[in-house]
């Protein structure tokens, strides 16, 4: 291997990193990389006899665990205060996160978060109270959750919103129990729910979570749904169609009207997955199409932090055919106080007593709707519309700089909405995939893009850059992307087989991580002997 591990130009790695080695060759004496600093695990670091701070010895008492006490040692590393700064430091220094570069992860919607957000959102009136607090000493989250819940209304068009759901899944799930309701107070048991190839993932496992039978729609040569094979397969046994629009293509769905027409003449409703609202928000209101249930999408849209598996939060608009199954609880204006309704039984009108009931515990992710809120008020109506207007517009830039030298599947049928779609066509021939471009972007310092998303496409590569990106940063990608792109054409093909070859860890063995997950850290000697 000759130049080891800081190879000039990527050179093929015979041992590409396997299943249990860790680190691999370094030519130093270390193992960091310049500031790149290797750091192996706590337990490996620390010792159990070694603490930070003095405790005095503990008191002999006599034992009252009946005979469970421990006697072997607990086995957690002891570390010094510095030692264990250092230990997370270093790791946090080996993520990637969207405050150090541009993050386009297609459907994913990361864009910066402002600080702003995070200052209303450390608000003592808003970080520091509890759900279980007397209404009257909250009144002011409760204005604000009301405020946030009128601007979602007003930007959809729709009459009501369910502020719990915490985040987009739990959102399909909420509007899917409100169709299942609506269609059980007629006596109505439908059992079929049908969704478009273009849908969102989420999308069929939310129907099928909730008992129905999900059935596919194809998409037609553009990318949208087949309206005809749609018409063709709608009946007295469909109780929904979930579409996502924009759909996971990136593209809007421009038969949204007569999908919605021909789905309520057939007795059924419409579920929008409404994730991608950042595409049209202040351009298209989903009421104005008759959609009956949309989730959107607080931490994409409104920006917000999210990753890593949370926190998000997922409201949910309802058509007045389904308002009244909306799930409790929610924000009510009572003069000019506020109040939380918690209990359809509760109601003088008794106008929610078919609320199909409680999501979540507690009233929803307050954290979030102060950021989304800060978000709306910071830009205003005007600048929401801008908020579609430039992802759209970033977005087209990626797609049209790059259509040249990557397959884009449905460039020819016009611009695309906030997300650019490219597969991998173009390396046919190559032995290179989806997946080693993805890799040799991580050595020009990016996070890869979506990949082998949306399905409806061969080796998906789905870009999304958001509106917060600068044209200088998404010159940077592009440039990164076509380089890439170029050298995998141009040159052999098995140094792209082993990227990365400048990340802290190689080209790693994923379906052995995703099936054989080692999650618990065994002592050397342990581990031999199970071998
Ligand atoms: C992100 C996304 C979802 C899921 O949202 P979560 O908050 O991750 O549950 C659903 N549909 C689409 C189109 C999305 O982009």
């Amino acid at each position: 291997m000759g130049n080891g591990r800081w190879p000039s130009c990527p050179t093929p790695d015979p041992s590409p990193e396997g299943e249990g080695s860790k680190k691999e060759e370094t030519m130093t004496y270390t193992g960091n990389r310049g500031l790149m600093l290797e750091e192996p695990l706590l337990f490996e670091k620390g010792a159990p006899d070694r603490c930070g701070v003095d405790l005095p010895d503990v008191p002999a008492v006599a034992s009252r665990l009946g005979g469970l006490d421990r006697h072997r040692p607990i086995g957690l590393p002891g570390m010094s205060e510095p030692d264990v700064v250092r230990h997370f430091t270093r790791l946090s220094r080996q993520n990637y996160a969207i405050d150090m570069g541009i993050f386009p992860l297609g459907s994913c919607t990361m864009k910066h978060n402002p600080r702003l957000n995070e200052k209303m959102a450390r608000l003592p009136g808003f970080a520091d109270i509890h759900p279980l607090q007397p209404e009257a000493t909250v009144q002011g989250a409760l204005a604000l959750i009301d405020q946030l819940a009128h601007w979602l209304t007003t930007l959809t068009n729709m009459p009501a919103v369910a502020m719990s759901p915490k985040a987009g899944a739990h959102g399909e799930l909420c509007g899917m129990l409100a169709i299942r309701a609506a269609h059980d107070a007629r006596g109505d048991a439908r059992k079929v729910v049908l969704v478009p190839e273009s849908a969102h993932g989420t999308n069929p496992a939310t129907a099928a979570f909730c008992g129905y039978a999900v059935e596919n729609i194809p998409a037609d040569a553009r990318g949208r749904v087949d309206l005809a094979a749609m018409r063709a397969r709608l009946g007295p046994d469909v109780a929904a169609v979930m579409i996502t629009n924009p759909n996971t293509c990136g593209l809007f769905e421009p038969d949204m009207i007569a999908i919605c027409d021909a789905v309520h003449a057939a007795g059924a409703f419409v579920y929008c997955d409404g994730a991608n609202f950042n595409a049209i928000v202040g351009r298209v209101r989903p009421g104005d199409l008759g959609i009956d249930a949309m989730h959107i999408n607080l931490h994409k849209t409104f920006s917000t932090p999210h990753g890593g598996g949370g926190p998000g939060s997922g409201p949910v608009v309802f058509s007045a055919a389904l308002a009244p199954f909306a799930p409790l609880p929610f924000v009510r204006k009572v003069g000019e106080r506020f109040e939380l309704v918690e209990e359809a039984q509760a109601l003088a009108s008794n106008d929610h007593d078919l609320s199909f009931g409680r999501m979540v515990a507690f009233h929803g992710q307050m954290g979030m709707f102060v950021r989304a809120l800060s978000y709306m008020l910071s830009h205003g109506a005007d600048g929401l519309r801008q908020v579609a207007e430039d992802a759209v517009l970033n977005a087209n830039y990626v797609l049209r700089s790059l259509e040249d030298v990557f397959t884009a599947p449905f460039a020819a049928s016009g611009p695309c909405m906030h997300e650019a779609l490219f597969s991998d066509d173009f390396l046919e021939g190559t032995g290179l995939t989806t997946l080693d471009l993805a890799k040799a972007l991580i050595d020009e310092g990016f996070h890869p893009m979506t990949m082998y998303f949306p399905l409806v496409v061969h080796g998906a590569m789905l870009v999304e850059p958001t509106e917060t990106e600068s044209k200088a940063s998404l010159d940077q990608l592009i440039g990164a992307l076509r380089s890439v792109a170029t050298r995998m054409l141009a040159e052999p093909a098995e140094a792209f087989k082993t990227s990365p070859h400048l990340a802290p860890r190689r080209r790693l063995d994923e379906t052995a991580a995703a099936r054989r997950p080692v999650l618990t850290w065994r002592e050397p000697e342990e581990l031999a002997a199970a071998e």
